[in-house]
Formats: structure tokens, C-alpha cells, sequence
């Protein structure tokens, strides 16, 4: 068994519960009894059926959503509220239509600080704000577009400033849900591309939520299987497959057996589910 050094431990959440109160009716019980542990540098999927409870555990993660009993903390530390070490990108692209998309991803760049020479705490210039903007801008294959306003761009194009625009703030971790959900299979396909190169190339840590068995094993490290009702985790599997990954990857063996496995996992959970 894999030693985890306290180091490397990133995220750590053991065992929350939540329950929706419902004005009518009883309340639901999203979460129960979830414990997981996020090492620093790990791509974490999460499959599991609609309803599982994905997206209030990401939103707790986030510290967007409060929790009944259980801990969740990064760093050792309690997640009280979001912070800029989190940074969320969610299926909806949630960009500002009144601002161009060099402007979108400044913008959460007001909010942060970072250190100067003297190790001072300094807000970014202007100039600063806009060599990160156009910085991220060309990592996603945006150049051009720098000027242009969110209607005059494609779902994918704006689901790659959004992605731009997290990244931009050099968050520790990223929070994802279901991020390439709305997208065609071709722009999905490269957009998955370009989050592995980043992933592979800045090592951050992603916390990424999928419907797509597909998808969580051509990216995981490790995917998590939720079942629903209560939400709870079934199993965790780590991907041994090596990086870097391409969609080519899709036709390894390895792959598929993986992709076999947790299918077959999830499709029973939908077979239990009382209907
Ligand atoms: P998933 O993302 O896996 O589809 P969610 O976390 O969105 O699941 O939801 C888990 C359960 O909690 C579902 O049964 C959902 O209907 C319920 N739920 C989510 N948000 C609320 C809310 N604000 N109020 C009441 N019930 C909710
Ligand atoms: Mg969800």
C-alpha cells in the first residue's frame, strides 16, 4: 500500500454530511458521510449519477456550500468561504457579457496580491494584470480575441476563458464541474487536450467532476465513484496509465479495461437505484 506523506496531502475531507432542507417535504440527504483525501499534484475525477452529490462536494471544496458535521480543510487549515487558491470553473461559462475577454480574465486579478521584492504585499499593475491576461489568453488558443466580447464567441471558446481566467489567478487548485458538459465532441476532445498539456506542464491539482466515464480515465489519476442516495463514495481507483495522454490513449488497453471497469460500476449503482 502507497505511504502518503503528510506533505503531499492537499485536501482532506473526512467525513462530511449534508442534508438540503426543503420547505416542503424531507429534507435530502446529499452527502453522507464522505471522506477523501486530495494530494497535492493529483487529477481527481468524480463520476457518479445525477443526484449523487458531485457538484455539492466541489461546492464545499470551493466554500461555496456549507456542510452539517465532518471536516474539510486545505493546507491543515478549515475552508470557511472561497479563496483565491481555489479557483472554480463550472459548466456554465459564467463570464461578464459586458466585458471583453482580456477584461474577463483581469478581473479576478484585482482581488489578489502578491508579494514584491521586499516582500511587501502589492496589488498587480495595470500593465501587469494585462501581460498575465494576454499570457493566459495565448495558452488557450485565444490570441486575437483578446478584444472580443462574450457573444461573439463559441461555447468552447467561452468555456477557454473561463478556463483562462482561473488559471490566471495561479490557484493551487482547480475545481471543476462537468466544465466541458455543453460542448461538441471535438471541441470537448481538445479542450481535454489542452488540461492535460497544463496539467502535465504547470502540475497543479484538479478536482474535476464528469459524467463522461470516457473522460475521467483519459484524465484521472485517480477516480472517485459516488453513489447516489445518500451520496456517498463507493470505490476509488487509481489510473496507472502514463502521462502524457492523448486521445490516442483512448486505444490502449489499459484504458479500456479501466474504462470497462468503472462503467460497469456505475451502470449497476443505476440498476439499484429504486425507481
Ligand atoms: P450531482 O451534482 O451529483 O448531480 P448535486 O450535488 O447537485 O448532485 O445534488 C445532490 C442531491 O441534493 C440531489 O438529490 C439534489 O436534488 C439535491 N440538492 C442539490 N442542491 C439542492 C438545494 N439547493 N436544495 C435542495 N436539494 C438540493
Ligand atoms: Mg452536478
Amino acid at each position: 500500500m502507497e505511504v502518503m506523506h503528510m506533505a503531499d496531502l492537499l485536501i482532506d475531507i473526512v467525513d462530511v454530511h449534508k442534508r438540503y432542507k426543503v420547505e416542503k417535504g424531507p429534507s435530502v440527504n446529499a452527502l453522507n458521510g464522505v471522506s477523501l483525501s486530495i494530494k497535492r499534484n493529483e487529477f481527481v475525477c468524480v463520476v457518479g449519477p445525477s443526484g449523487c452529490g458531485k457538484t455539492t462536494l466541489l461546492n464545499i471544496i470551493a466554500g461555496l456550500e456549507s456542510y452539517d458535521s465532518g471536516s474539510v480543510t486545505m493546507h491543515g487549515q478549515p475552508i470557511i468561504g472561497p479563496g483565491p487558491e481555489r479557483g472554480v470553473i463550472f459548466q456554465q461559462y459564467a463570464l461578464f457579457p459586458w466585458m471583453t475577454v482580456e477584461k474577463n480574465i483581469e478581473y479576478g486579478l484585482k482581488f489578489i496580491r502578491k508579494r514584491d521584492a521586499d516582500g511587501n504585499e502589492v496589488r498587480f499593475t495595470a500593465e501587469e494584470k494585462r501581460e498575465l491576461a494576454h499570457h493566459y489568453i495565448k495558452m488557450v488558443n485565444l490570441s486575437g480575441f483578446e478584444n472580443s466580447y462574450p457573444k461573439a464567441l463559441s461555447g468552447g471558446m467561452k468555456q477557454r476563458v473561463a478556463i483562462a481566467r482561473a488559471y490566471a489567478l495561479n490557484p493551487e487548485v482547480l475545481l471543476m464541474d462537468e466544465p466541458f458538459g455543453a460542448l461538441d465532441a471535438q471541441t470537448r476532445a481538445q479542450l481535454q487536450e489542452d488540461l492535460l498539456r497544463t496539467w502535465e506542464k504547470e502540475k497543479k491539482t484538479v478536482f474535476f467532476i464528469t459524467h463522461d466515464v470516457d473522460e475521467a480515465v483519459l484524465l484521472a489519476s485517480k477516480v472517485v465513484i459516488m453513489s447516489a442516495r445518500p451520496g456517498q463514495i463507493k470505490e476509488i481507483v487509481d489510473i496507472d496509465l502514463p502521462y502524457p495522454r492523448t486521445q490516442a490513449t483512448k486505444m490502449d488497453e489499459t484504458f479500456m479495461r479501466y474504462k470497462n471497469y468503472i462503467w460497469d460500476t456505475v451502470y449497476k449503482m443505476y440498476l439499484e437505484i429504486p425507481k
